[in-house]
């Protein structure tokens, strides 16, 4: 396909030009206005000599041809990895890991705010939790709905951290939107495409988890569907895959943080508690994520995991994710020493 990646300073006579000239030559095309870069898609493009043209007219920086499959999310055409604005003074991509931390639901105000606490003072960058809880067995805890929304941003309140939860159908999104930092697509829903475009059109930020048995370009696929909404700000998280041993929940795929990082610049964070579904397994994984390049963590923290309605034997309780941040510094340190060669 062809993309006309327009500078800057490009005015709307500029697009408008571009899309006269594809409509006269019969292309269907569409633009994408994001909040830094606008671009051209043009789909049946496949040749350069057909671009050659385009380059020439005003407010165009560069033409790409190319047969990816995921181009805005591609390094290709998006370029290196940049900083990334999650909440206001919250970055992800720009060195220090960014750690989000909360139970798997919002329970109740006390379970919440305990949990908060926990994870703030431990030195977590983000509260999770869920309001809206996406269940396989129809009869379990389906989560607080809107309620848990406004205990979570009693909770922002309290903490000042910026609060991430799961939407999970195009409405839900659109209300919840205003009230939250970070809207989460979940595994079971990477590859809802009503909510993927509702979501490329809200202007927040996507936490995209990888679908249970989701190929890495389907995964970026889903992203796509975001940016040409428009929504620069996606951030895959890698959450396991499903695999026939069921010692752990699913299984932990470390090899996508590297190849990610060389194939897309969109930040990459890991989920080892969904990944292992064992406590004891999220520290450990946590740490090797970390050396392996992502760029964050999603951990599933609650102040009495026993009690948990949802999740508990793979939530750590704030002390120990509190020894899990000291242990994630020192990673961080040693690898701040010695830049492995794959996170540039
Ligand atoms: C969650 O983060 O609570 C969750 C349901 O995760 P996943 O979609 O990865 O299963
Ligand atoms: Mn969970």
């Amino acid at each position: 396909m062809m993309v006309v990646e327009m500078t800057g300073e490009s005015t709307g006579r500029d697009l408008d030009r571009i899309c006269e000239s594809m409509a006269q030559n019969k292309k269907s095309f569409r633009v994408v206005s994001g909040r830094s870069s606008s671009y051209v898609m043009v789909p049946d493009v496949s040749r350069t000599e057909d671009s050659a043209g385009i380059l020439s007219l005003p407010g165009v920086r560069k033409v790409h041809v190319s047969s990816c499959c995921h181009p805005l999310a591609s390094r290709e055409i998006g370029g290196t990895p940049h900083p990334m604005e999650i909440a206001a003074g919250v970055w992800i991509n720009g060195g220090e890991p960014l750690v989000m931390a909360g139970p798997c639901a919002v329970e109740n105000r006390n379970q919440l705010m305990k949990s908060a606490e926990g994870v703030k003072k431990a030195g977590a960058h983000v509260l999770r939790g869920g309001a809206f809880k996406p269940r396989s067995h129809p009869y379990a805890f389906q989560g607080l709905g809107s309620e848990g929304i406004a205990l979570l941003k009693e909770a922002r309140k309290t903490t000042g951290l910026p609060v991430v939860t799961e939407v999970m159908s195009p409405e839900e999104a659109e209300w919840i939107a205003p009230h939250i930092d970070i809207l989460q697509v979940g595994a079971r829903n990477m590859q809802n495409f009503s909510l993927l475009k509702t979501l490329g059109g809200l202007g927040k930020p996507v936490l995209l988890k990888r679908g249970m048995a989701a190929t890495v370009e389907e995964w970026l696929q889903a992203a796509e569907y975001i940016l040409a909404g428009g929504n620069e700000r996606v951030i895959l998280c890698e959450r396991g895959i499903r695999s026939f041993d069921r010692n752990t929940r699913n299984t932990l795929d470390l090899s996508v943080v590297p190849l990610l990082k060389s194939m897309t610049h969109l930040p990459v964070v890991v989920d080892p508690s969904h990944a292992t579904g064992k406590r004891d397994l999220v520290t450990p994984m946590s740490l090797a994520a970390l050396a392996a390049g992502a760029d964050g963590l999603v951990v599933e923290v609650h102040c009495e995991p026993g009690e948990a309605l949802c999740d508990g034997p793979q939530s750590l309780t704030p002390e120990e994710f509190s020894r899990l941040m000291e242990l994630a510094s020192r990673v961080t340190q040693a690898l701040r020493k010695e830049e492995p060669a794959w996170t540039m």
